[in-house]
């Protein structure tokens, strides 16, 4: 009996197993990271291609089943079995992973492989087809989102083979893609701040980035970073522990004269909440100076997600 919560549809189709094990492109040195072994109909096939296979699985049974199968084979001695959740066990070294995984735990499993160090050469991974879609998406495609460009952003990422659900045992109810996932030197960035950036760029991915940071909630989301950095600034007391943290740009070179500040006032047609126009102008000269203003998210590349975190940060508007 198979486990729905637990993600329990078995391969049961040997020509698509040697097919992804093919296509894994496994090297007779390699240490092998499988997640979710289940019966271990993969496992068998990484065991022949590989030099030794790291199995993590979370169902008692399944391991046992697994030991049982493999006690007293040629093999048994280069399989080692770690029980437990994948998400929370620290993985060993890996050159490469293959894996059917449990669906439910895609995203997750996707993050903490890919900030796994050392890196490894790459991962094979059976995921729904929507998900995978999602990871191989480009600029202006419909499933282009938020884990498209935080997964490209660290990895390169290609499909490899459509799987119909009745290659399982029980079929799922949806179609899957295997994919090759290949860790690549990131863009570098810091990592609070662009999850914060992207968090408010795709909150509506099809408006006008104009549009999105107009916005009341974001204004005043970002002018309480502001305004809390700059605080931290001017007091002396602080100006230490501030060099050190390296994300605070020349706030002298923002700083405006008030005839300046004047002007700004002016020309803004009313603020009735009170929030300060002048700081709505400068998030909005960001924009307009680099051709932002009227980019949607769904058709921005990483390149210039990248560019934009790093403009914004310039002119002392922060994420985090
Ligand atoms: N690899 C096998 C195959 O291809 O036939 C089974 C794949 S099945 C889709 C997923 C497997 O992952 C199940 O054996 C399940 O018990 C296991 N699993 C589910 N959640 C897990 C977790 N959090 N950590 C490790 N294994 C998990």
């Amino acid at each position: 009996s198979f486990h729905k919560s637990k993600g329990q549809h078995i391969l049961k189709n040997p020509l698509l197993v040697d097919s992804i094990v093919q296509k894994s492109g496994i090297k007779a040195t390699d240490v092998i990271l499988e997640i979710g072994p289940g019966t271990g109909n993969l496992t068998k096939k990484l065991l022949e291609a590989g030099k030794k296979v790291i199995a993590v699985e979370i169902d008692a049974r399944m391991v046992l089943e697994l030991q049982r199968r493999f006690q007293g084979t040629p093999h048994s001695n280069r399989l080692q079995i770690i029980q437990g959740d994948v998400l929370k066990t620290e993985l060993p070294y890996f050159d490469i992973c293959v894996a059917n995984i449990p669906y439910q735990i895609s995203s997750p499993l996707t993050f903490k492989l890919l900030h796994h160090k050392p890196a490894f050469r790459c991962a094979i991974i059976m995921f729904q087809k929507e998900f995978a879609m999602r990871l191989i998406a480009q600029p202006g495609d419909k499933l282009y989102c938020r884990l498209t460009v935080n997964t490209q952003r660290l990895a390169q990422v290609s499909h490899l083979l459509k799987v119909g659900r009745n290659n399982f045992r029980p079929p799922p109810k949806v179609d899957s893609s295997v994919v090759r996932i290949e860790p690549r030197k990131q863009f570098e960035v810091n990592e609070k701040e662009w999850d914060g950036f992207l968090r408010i760029c795709f909150n509506r991915k099809n408006k006008t980035l104009g549009s999105i940071f107009r916005q009341k909630k974001v204004l005043s989301l970002l002018e309480k970073n502001y305004k809390t950095l700059q605080a931290l600034n001017l007091d002396p007391a602080l100006q230490g522990a501030m060099e050190e943290t390296n994300n605070v740009m020349d706030f002298e070179d923002m700083e405006m004269d008030d005839d300046e500040a004047d002007d700004e006032m002016d020309v803004e047609d009313g603020n009735a909440e009170g929030e300060t126009s002048e700081f709505k102008e400068k998030v909005l000269r960001v924009l307009k100076d680099n051709d932002f203003e009227n980019e949607r998210s769904s058709k921005l590349k990483l390149r210039e997600f990248v560019t934009l975190l790093s403009e914004f940060c310039k002119a002392g508007i922060h994420f985090s």
